[in-house]
Parts: structure tokens; C-alpha cells; sequence
């Protein structure tokens, strides 16, 4: 499909954010670029479709173990293309996909069955009804990078064993991490055209969008997702949009002060506070608020900031200029509005241009942009609340609805507060850990977008739902074709009430009147 954006050829470049050494140049896939990967990967998912579940578990299955014996590997690329410590690149990266694709290899075929479905109306009793669960075809995605390899690759996963092709746009800045990702894919046996990385920037990612793909899955943030869901409406293409958060921590007054405060330092400044389920509104309640936050300052300050390739470091830099300067913004507009910083508030150039310190900042409150707009930094706004309604009132008070958590000792208390969270996911005592259970639905709910990625929801996310019915007696002709008038309209009546009617005899008498119609016919 053409479109009217005329790209120049861009360049973009993977640059390790702790040192900023340039690792590789790209140029941006053009838009003749574009159509032609969508093209060759429509062409080729006929054959990929064919292979059949099992064929492409298979695949899965080897992918998986080229990825175990490259762990060490893959981890190493994306703390030099993101920043965060190899650790966390490790866990939150590779194991996150590892088992995904254990998740897939155990599930997928029996979850793309052909699916029963039994019909209750007694008019339809004659009919054999199945859901068939069928690929779309060729899958877009779009990812960022703040878990360059774990979104796309969770994603793709689930794509591909549904029998999809797919052409994924990584974020400009971690292109080497998917050309990874498919080099991987390329050798477990994934034809080329069925999966294809296309480096390149949003005007990429915009040809993309207008592209002749037939889904589109995009993980990013929220005013990119709106920008898409506005294309991708003007074309009807189905959209799953993974958008950003600005996810509440609610410390109960029965809580633990120091589970919960090391919950939410490790919450706010894993990836250097760059996640989307980062935790980044701290609610506390009054009688444990100055315990907490002089907890949370004796955690923050243990922390080590450095360059992630160092195994003792716990926060690597933020990605990039841009987002530095964002998360300062951010907390200068709060001090000059009266928060207090505790601890932090500052880059740190001894360390590096990217590195900005572990911030704890208190008094903040609810009009303020830290806690208002996503931060995407290793901030930790901390508010007094006074009793649960409030609590919950100050968590729903946003655009946003990606996760939260609640800290208790209570969990049934725990439990019954989550349900009145605004959320796509709510923790009992943990925070971020959710995106790595493979078996739990991610995804939002108001401006942190629709749709869901891992798990049995993630994967239908990548199929057609088709509805497939057989006549059990095709000699018959269906009593509803035709012959309507007074007689047909008292019959009718009869099988209404023969269903639905209170009272045995009342339904007897509708069986009978009802049975007119099928000697009629
Ligand atoms: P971003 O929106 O700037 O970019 C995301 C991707 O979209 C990139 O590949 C980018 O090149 C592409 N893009 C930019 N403009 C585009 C356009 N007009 N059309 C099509 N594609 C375009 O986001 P980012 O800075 O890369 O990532 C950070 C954001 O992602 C944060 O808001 C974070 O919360 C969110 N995020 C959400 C989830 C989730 O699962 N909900 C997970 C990770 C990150």
C-alpha cells in the first residue's frame, strides 16, 4: 500500500549510553525498503503456516537452546546497547524469554486447537460448531528499548508459533539486539522472509504502520501509541498497544517497612527506573511515612552506579541525553515546588554523561508532573495517604493503568484493595516481577493502552477467531426458512416458551405447539 511519507534515508546509531561509544552505524530502512520485507514476508507464511504446530515447536524448541548456550552473550549485548547491569540484562532479558519460549513449547498446541463449541439453544442442536484459531498473516511490530530483547522477542514468539510471519522495528537505539534476535531465530530454523528486522527510526516505524501488514503490535510510549491507533484506525488494522505507566505503590498501614521500602527501591530503580512497570508513585500510609522514607534513603544509599559490564553495579545510565534531561525537568519542577530531596537530585558526571542519581523525594504531591507524567528515571516520589479509600482514590488518579502493588501484611486485604485498582495487573507485596511469569496477561488498561502480551492472552492475540459451523443434517430444511405468517408466529411462540418459559406444563405446551412448525416443513 503506498503511503505519503517520503523518507530520506536516515542514519541511526547503537551507542552503549555508559560510555558513548558508537557500537554500529544503520541507515533507516526506506520506505521501498519496507513494503518489499512485508511483501517477501506475506509470500513466504503460506509455507510457514503449513508446517503445522508441532514443526514450528519444534523450531522453538532449538531457538531456546541456541539462546541458553548464548545467554552469557546476549546478556553482554544489551547492557552495552541499554545500559542496565548484565544481571538484570540476564534475568529480566534472557530468562524472561527462555521462558517464554518454555511456555509456548508446553502450551502452544494445544492452545491453537480447534476449539468445541457446544450450543445451548435447542433450534441449533443440529449444528457441530468449532473455533478455529488461524494466523493473520504477516504481524508488525514495533518495540523500544528499554527491554530491547525480551518485548520483541515474547512477542515474536507467540507470532510465529501461530504461524505468522513477522517484520519487527526495533528502537533506533538497540537495533543490534534484534539483528540478534533473528540471527537466532535464522539458525533454529525461521525462514529469513518469515522473520525480518527492519532498523529504523518512528518514520520507519510510520511507513510501517501503512505498510500491508495485517496486525500490528506496538510497545512504546503513550503519545506514539496514539499516533498509531489514529493510523491504524483510518485503515482498520487491529492494533495491540503496549503504552507506558505510571504505576502507584500502596504501602498499607499493616505493612512490613523494610519489605516494602526495599520493594520500592529496587521497584523505582531497576533499568535506572526505565521499565514500563516501574514503580513510580509511592503511597505510604502516615503512621509508617518518616520510618519508610529513612528506610528507603539507607537502600539507596548502599546503591552503586556505574557501567553494567561491572558486576557490581546495581543502576546503569539512563538511554540516552534526551531522557536525562526529562527526569531532571521533572524533579526540579518538584523541588521548586516544595518536595524534599532526600537523597540524589543530581547527575552524576564523575560517572558518566548518562548517569543521574537514585532520587528519594518527599512531600511531593498529587499535582506535581513527578507524579502526574510518566518519569522513566530512578525516582522514588514518596505521599502520606490517611486511610484506604484514599489510598485507592490517589492510585486511580491518573491516565495511566498499567500495574500496581499493595503492601500488607494482610493479603486478603491485600487482595480486596487490588480489586479496586484501575490496573492490567496488581501485585500483593512485589512489584515488576509480573512481566517475568510467562503464564500472566501484560498489558493495561486507560492510556497504557489495549490488548495483552504473554500467555495463553498473549497468543490470541496473534490469531483470527474463526467460527466454523457443520449441519448435522444437511437433508433437512431449517424450520426459519420461510413459510411465515399467523400459523408460523403461534409455533414460534411455542419453542420460545418451550425454552424459556417458567413451569414444566407451559414448556410441555410450547414443545407441542412448537412441533408444528417441523411437521410444516
Ligand atoms: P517511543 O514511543 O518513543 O518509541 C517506541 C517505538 O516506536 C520505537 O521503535 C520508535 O522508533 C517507534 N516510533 C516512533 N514514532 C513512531 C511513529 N510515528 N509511528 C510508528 N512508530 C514510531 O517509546 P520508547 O522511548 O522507545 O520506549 C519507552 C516507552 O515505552 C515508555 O513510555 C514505556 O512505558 C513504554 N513501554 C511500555 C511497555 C508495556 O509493555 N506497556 C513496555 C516497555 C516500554
Amino acid at each position: 500500500m503506498a503511503t505519503d511519507l517520503k523518507i530520506a534515508a536516515s542514519k541511526i546509531a547503537s551507542v552503549n549510553p555508559a560510555t558513548g561509544e558508537v557500537l554500529r552505524e544503520f541507515e533507516s530502512a526506506s520506505e521501498a525498503e519496507v513494503h518489499a520485507a512485508v511483501s517477501r514476508a506475506k509470500a513466504a507464511q503460506e509455507s510457514w503456516a503449513s508446517l503445522g504446530v508441532r514443526k514450528r515447536i519444534a523450531i522453538l524448541r532449538e531457538f531456546q537452546r541456541l539462546l541458553h548456550h548464548k545467554k552469557s552473550e546476549v546478556a553482554q549485548l544489551v547492557t552495552r546497547e541499554a545500559g542496565k547491569p548484565y544481571v538484570e540484562a540476564l534475568l529480566t532479558e534472557v530468562l524472561v524469554v527462555l521462558d517464554a519460549a518454555r511456555f509456548l513449547i508446553e502450551n502452544a498446541y494445544q492452545l491453537l486447537q480447534d476449539e468445541p463449541v457446544p450450543h445451548g439453544n435447542l433450534a441449533m442442536k443440529t449444528k457441530s460448531g468449532r473455533v478455529l484459531r488461524e494466523p493473520y498473516g504477516v504481524i508488525g511490530i514495533i518495540s523500544p528499548w528499554n527491554y530491547p530483547f525480551s518485548i520483541p522477542a515474547t512477542e515474536s514468539l507467540a507470532a510465529l508459533v501461530a504461524g505468522n510471519a513477522v517484520v519487527l522495528k526495533p528502537s533506533e537505539f538497540t537495533s543490534l539486539t534484534a539483528i540478534e534476535l533473528a540471527a537466532m531465530l535464522h539458525q533454529a530454523g525461521v525462514p529469513e522472509e518469515v522473520f525480518q528486522v527492519l532498523p529504523g527510526d518512528g518514520v520507519t516505524g510510520a511507513v510501517m504502520t501503512n505498510a500491508a501488514i495485517d496486525k500490528l503490535v506496538f510497545t512504546g510510549s503513550v503519545p506514539t501509541g496514539r499516533r498509531i491507533a489514529q493510523n491504524a484506525a483510518a485503515r482498520l488494522l487491529p492494533v495491540v498497544l503496549e503504552l507506558g505507566g505510571k504505576d502507584p505503590m500502596l504501602v498499607l498501614d499493616d505493612a512490613d517497612i523494610e519489605i516494602a521500602s526495599r520493594g520500592a527501591v529496587w521497584g523505582a530503580f531497576v533499568n535506572a527506573g526505565q521499565a514500563c512497570l516501574s514503580v513510580e508513585r509511592c503511597y505510604v500510609h502516615r503512621s509508617l511515612y518518616e520510618p519508610f522514607l529513612k528506610a528507603c534513603v539507607r537502600h539507596t544509599q548502599e546503591l552503586r552506579v556505574g557501567n553494567g559490564m561491572d558486576p557490581d553495579t546495581d543502576l546503569g545510565p539512563l538511554i540516552h541525553q534526551r531522557q536525562l534531561l526529562n527526569v531532571e525537568a521533572q524533579v526540579n519542577d518538584a523541588r521548586a515546588q516544595g518536595a524534599r530531596v532526600l537523597i540524589g537530585g543530581k547527575r552524576l558526571p564523575e560517572v558518566g554523561e548518562n548517569f543521574y542519581a537514585p532520587t528519594v523525594l518527599a512531600d511531593v504531591t498529587s499535582e506535581m508532573r513527578i507524579m502526574r507524567q510518566e518519569t522513566f528515571g530512578p525516582v522514588l516520589p514518596v505521599m502520606a495517604y490517611e486511610n484506604d479509600d484514599e489510598a485507592v482514590r490517589l492510585a486511580n488518579d491518573s491516565e495511566y493503568g498499567l500495574a500496581a502493588s499493595v503492601w500488607t501484611r494482610d493479603r486478603a486485604r491485600g487482595e480486596a484493595l487490588a480489586r479496586r485498582i484501575q490496573a492490567g495487573t496488581v501485585m500483593v507485596n512485589d512489584v515488576v516481577s509480573c512481566f517475568g511469569i510467562s503464564e500472566a496477561p501484560h498489558g493495561g488498561v486507560k492510556a497504557s493502552g489495549n490488548g495483552r502480551s504473554h500467555g495463553r492472552y498473549g497468543l490470541e492475540e496473534m490469531v483470527r477467531i474463526k467460527y466454523l459451523d457443520s449441519d448435522r443434517l444437511p437433508g433437512m430444511e431449517k424450520i426459519w426458512w420461510y413459510g411465515y405468517g399467523e400459523a408460523f408466529s403461534r409455533q414460534m411462540e411455542g419453542l420460545l416458551d418451550f425454552q424459556f418459559a417458567r413451569g414444566i406444563r407451559k414448556r410441555l405446551r410450547g414443545a407441542v405447539r412448537a412441533a408444528g412448525a417441523l411437521r410444516g416443513k
